[in-house]
């Protein structure tokens, strides 16, 4: 692999720009934060802490900021990135006068602690580690115990009066060192081991004995000698310069460097070299080392939490020999140290504002703390953590909003699987595919192919996940009872994702890899198959799919979640709705905190079995009578649909989207049709089959000729592109009595329902508008309609009428098409599809995963695209016409509302963008609801801060 050199040292430093000086080289801790702070312990801007990461590495810059605030770190010191791009440009060497200032300055650190490197009584140990400003973890070298050598091993046993410890700790850094530093292949030091193991006749390492590492040592000592023609180096200060120009030459091992591409991570930066003391939690009785969190992880509650173990090293805390014990027991084993703990770690989490994961070794009972960084932790504990802080004073309210990522706030609404379960599943081998992480949320079911079934069994209460190689309308009577559903074909937007979404049902999407046999009620998967009736468990936020059950866990609203929510309605200036169809979904998302609904998709109230056939019937009449009879039927259950939208929200805005079904959807498959006439027409030439069926053959006739008829229609309706054929305003267009019994049926129910006392707001719009003559006429039809319902009632409604904007000249020429729209709602869904000319039922399946996993380009992977469109909005692409729609769409009408009810709207960036637009409001499935205030209060807090930052700016000049 090629390894680009460092060219020229980036302008990171002032003195970056000048000739290298040694002694702005060396930094101990403390002195560090003091340069960039201006004092000791004043405050650190985050400019400056940027500037500190930049030149110290994430790890000086950690450890400096921890010796500034007070707390005891073991003392050290940090060579510059600026000295990594200067050993580079002066063809990897160390800068003259370099190593020079690291004795000088570490010459402190041997007074502080009362030993020196090399020391026969009294030896210092040290640490060198990289640290570049981004975290690179494990890519470049590390060593450790270094200043070992045959006699201070032997004052390093008597001072801990452990022996074995001594010497194993002596070999271990001749096989870090001998490996990082001289080169020498790790399986030559392993072999050596393990020859020794063998004739020892033990198994484990920590079964050898001290004379056994002694030997050990021996034969390590021996093999450098061997591989590189000169002895194992005793003087400590060799070892030193040769630890420090081996941590700079890993920046660009070719590990390093794959790292670095594939993070975009600049190769010019260069690492820092830290060289700390090592300290001994295994000295005495009074030493001990441990791990601890600041808050419990799981919960959040504010207890210490964590483990140590008196007498022992980091690693065998986490070794698993000897069973660590919980912190509070150290408040008895060692009370001054546990009582320095507690306020030490108090310290660090107010200084740095958020809950942290602390390393910490006590030697002889002084407290070191080795690393602090900020805590990983579950969603319930990240919201606790936030309110709890800000609550305490530690954090400001739009910090804390900060905090919480919004995406996890969905897994405190739906199921999730214990992770240490799915770790264990997965380590067993139980992960059969990943598919994409269409609708959030754990299930686990039988697997059920056919959604009749589905829905006889999940409705009897039996938990059943319904596999499907993609899902119609059809199909809604098997998805509502099922626990979770898998398609092994379509996108972030096909109708399985947007159905689940809605509902808050975990969906697999498009795994392609799950080779379904609908027939057989097979599937076929990583080698194995599965059956009708074998149990799995489905992460619809992962993706994951796999075989038997994992237990899972739900939180549900805390206070604290509450508390959070109502903090981010008082930050954010966007509105949120929510996307719902029935008023079951609409109690949902109220409760969730939706202000109104921004999509009523009007084909979904169809979608039940004993409706779908009338809306068929509907669409596959052949006459204006037939057609009308269909729509008579449809118009009282649209009505009372209506009315339980309007009762449901009460005093809220319902956009109700005129009837926008792409044909396909809704129709007959053609190729089943074409296989059932197939085979009627063979049984109505076999007398036996008429003869063992007991069915005459008139009527055999019958029913081959009513599916004939079926079959021409559907012949004739079919098209070969129907997401751009006859849907959306177009349907309502051609068929004008369609518009006309759905306004109807809103007219009709928005006046009951005033009556009995509630607040109606019907908005209705129209779907799929590319041409303004297309929004004025369904107009004219509404209007008419509207005034004709209201003078049968003597009553009035107040309504508002609007557009979809997801057509890209709907965007181009929103000024015209504002003369007719009170409000626009961008379908991002049409809109991007239409945009990148990508089918959202296809690309995903198809070609989505290459362009965004790589593609193949002379030999090298290259990413097309960063995200996927379909569920982070194209900000480039589809956001200029957004931009544009909403500009022109303003300047014809000032007042005009404007949203987004694509499926972006519950996404957190996309959210950013449509504030940033200054749209009126977003539109998201309901359990998205409390994501989008999250979100919607995110972007104002970053919108402030942005303009304070730009202020600030404009006043420093
Ligand atoms: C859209 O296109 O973004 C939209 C909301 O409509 P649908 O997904 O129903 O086409
Ligand atoms: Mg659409």
């Amino acid at each position: 692999m090629h390894q680009p050199p460092i060219k020229a040292a980036p302008n990171v430093t002032s003195s970056a720009a000048t000739a290298f000086n040694p002694k702005d080289a060396v930094f101990l801790f403390p002195e560090a934060y003091q340069a960039f702070a201006g004092s000791a312990h004043g405050d650190l801007s985050s400019s400056q802490r940027e500037a500190m990461r930049a030149l110290l590495g994430g790890k000086g810059a950690g450890l400096a900021e921890m010796t500034a605030s007070g707390v005891s770190v073991p003392p050290g010191l940090t060579i510059t990135t600026e000295t990594c791009r200067a050993y580079y440009t002066g063809g990897s060497k160390l800068p003259d006068g370099l190593f020079e200032q690291v004795l000088v300055k570490l010459a402190d650190v041997e007074v502080a602690l009362d030993r020196r490197l090399g020391d026969v009584k009294k030896p210092l140990l040290l640490s060198v580690r990289s640290g570049a400003k981004f975290s690179m973890p494990g890519m470049m070298d590390t060593i450790l115990n270094l200043g070992l050598n045959d006699t201070t091993v032997k004052a390093l046993a008597k001072a801990t009066d452990n022996p074995r410890f001594a010497w194993d700790s002596y070999r271990r850094f001749i096989q870090m060192y001998g490996n990082v530093v001289l080169d020498i292949s790790k399986e030559s030091f392993e072999h050596l081991l393990q020859e020794l193991k063998n004739a020892s006749g033990v198994r484990q390492d920590n079964e050898l004995t001290a004379t056994n590492l002694k030997e050990l040592v021996r034969r390590y000592k021996e093999l450098v000698l061997k591989e590189t023609g000169t002895p194992f180096p005793s003087d400590t200060s060799k070892q030193l310069y040769g630890a420090v120009e081996a941590v700079f030459r890993s920046w660009n091992n070719p590990r390093a460097i794959y790292y670095r591409n594939l993070n975009k991570i600049d190769h010019n930066l260069g690492t820092a070299v830290t060289v700390q003391s090592m300290v001994f939690g295994n000295l005495d009785d009074q030493s001990a080392t441990g791990v601890c969190f600041t808050r419990n992880p799981s919960t959040g509650e504010k207890t210490l939490y964590g483990e140590y173990l008196v007498r022992a090293q980091g690693e065998d805390v986490v070794a698993g020999i000897r069973t660590p014990k919980k912190i509070a027991e150290m408040a008895v084993e060692l009370p001054s140290v546990h009582d320095e703990l507690v306020a030490t770690v108090a310290r660090l989490e107010d200084h740095y504002g958020d809950m942290q994961d602390i390393e910490f070794t006590v030697e002889s009972g002084k407290l070191y703390i080795l690393q602090t960084r900020t805590g990983k932790r579950t969603a319930e504990a990240a919201v606790r953590v936030a309110v709890e802080l800000s609550e305490e004073g530690i954090l400001s309210r739009s910090a804390a909003l900060m905090r919480v990522d919004p995406l996890q706030l969905n897994q405190l609404l739906l199921p999730s699987f214990h992770d240490e379960e799915k770790d264990a599943a997965k380590k067993a081998g139980r992960l059969l595919a990943t598919g994409l992480n269409a609708s959030p949320g754990a299930a686990i079911g039988e697997i059920v192919f056919d959604p009749n079934e589905a829905e006889k069994r999940g409705s009897a209460g039996e938990k059943v996940i319904l596999v499907r190689v993609e899902t119609c309308p059809d199909d809604i009577h098997g998805i509502v009872p099922a626990q979770g559903i898998i398609t092994s074909r379509g996108g972030m937007t096909s109708h399985a994702a947007v159905v689940a979404r809605g509902m808050g049902k975990p969906c697999v999407a498009g795994c392609e890899s799950f080779r379904i046999d609908l027939d057989k009620e097979l599937v076929q998967v990583a080698g194995q198959t599965l059956k009708k009736g074998d149990v799995i468990s489905i992460d619809g936020s992962t993706g994951e799919i796999y075989v038997g059950a994992i237990a899972t866990r739900q939180v549900g609203l805390s206070e604290q979640f509450q508390k959070l929510l109502a903090w981010a309605d008082l930050e954010r200036k966007l509105d949120v709705r929510a996307n719902a169809d029935t008023p079951q979904d609409a109690r949902v998302a109220r409760q969730f905190g939706a202000q109104g609904i921004g999509l009523c998709r009007t084909e979904h109230m169809f979608m039940s079995q004993d409706r779908l056939p009338v809306v068929q019937e509907m669409i596959l009449a052949t006459s204006l009578a037939d057609r009308q009879t269909a729509l008579n039927k449809l118009l009282p259950m649209q009505r009372e649909d209506f009315a339980g939208l309007f009762t449901a929200m009460n005093g809220l805005p319902v956009t109700i989207r005129l009837l926008d079904p792409p044909l396909h959807e809704f129709l007959p498959k053609l190729e089943e049709l074409v296989a059932e006439v197939a085979t009627l027409k063979a049984n109505a030439k076999n007398r036996a089959h008429q003869a063992r069926f007991k069915v005459t053959k008139a009527r055999e006739a019958k029913a081959l000729a009513a599916q004939e008829g079926l079959l021409a229609k559907v012949h004739e309706l079919h098209e070969t592109n129907p997401m751009m054929g006859l849907r959306g305003c177009r349907l309502g267009l051609v068929y004008p009595e369609i518009n006309v019994m759905q306004v109807r049926a809103i007219f009709e129910a928005a006046i009951a329902v005033k009556a009995q006392g509630v607040v109606v707001e019907p908005e209705i719009m129209i779907p799929l508008i590319g041409h303004v003559e297309e929004l004025k006429a369904a107009r004219e039809v509404l209007e008419r309609v509207a005034r004709e319902v209201m003078a049968e009632a003597g009553e009035t409604v107040n309504y508002k009428f609007g557009t979809m904007i997801e057509i890209p000249r709907a965007a181009l020429t929103a000024e015209e098409i504002a003369q007719y729209a009170e409000f626009f709602s961008f379908g991002t869904n049409d809109l991007t599809q239409m945009t990148f000319g990508y089918s959202r039922d296809d690309a995903e399946g198809k070609f989505l995963q290459h362009y965004l996993g790589g593609v193949e380009v002379n030999g090298e992977k290259r990413k097309i695209l960063e995200d996927n469109p379909f569920a982070i909005l194209d900000r480039k692409g589809v956001g200029k016409l957004m931009r544009m729609a909403v500009e022109d769409g303003r300047s014809q009408r000032p007042d005009i509302k404007l949203g987004i009810c694509g499926e972006h709207g519950g996404d957190p960036s996309s959210i950013a963008f449509a504030h940033k637009l200054g749209l009126t409001y977003v539109s998201c499935s309901p359990y998205r609801v409390p994501v989008a205030r999250l979100a919607a209060a995110q972007a104002t807090i970053v919108e402030m801060a942005e303009k304070a930052g730009a202020s600030t700016a404009q006043r420093d000049k």
